[in-house]
């Protein structure tokens, strides 16, 4: 269980990975590399819709370039987990159930 908000020193990484798919762990990786360089706030992690939704906010003031870049990198994440298996991080496409998963993973669920 995580508790929100959570400041980057007070990340938990195993807990957070626990929350979601596996396959999705290098993308919530990049995401707290990002968090913990610029001290930001994580207000949620989850997996909706079979991609993931980072939500953040910033806990000290930061410059309009730095504040564009890094939710361009963090929205690119969020696209990129769409494509990605939350299973196992293999390339991936929308299936039943809002999963987002391989050919090898959705035949093993089926
Ligand atoms: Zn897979």
């Amino acid at each position: 269980m995580v508790y929100y908000p959570v400041k980057a020193e007070d990340v938990n990484e195993e807990a957070i990975l626990a929350e979601v798919g596996k396959g999705w762990s290098y993308l919530i990786r990049i995401f707290l590399g990002l968090v913990k360089e610029h001290g930001l706030l994580i207000c949620q992690v989850k997996g909706k819709f079979g991609g993931l939704r980072l939500y953040y906010m910033y806990d000290k003031p930061c410059t309009t370039e730095d504040a564009e870049i890094i939710e361009e990198i963090i929205h690119s994440l969020e696209i990129v987990s769409a494509y990605t298996c939350e299973n196992c991080g293999a390339p991936g496409e929308a299936r039943e159930h809002n999963q987002t998963l391989c050919d090898t993973c959705d035949k093993e669920k089926k």
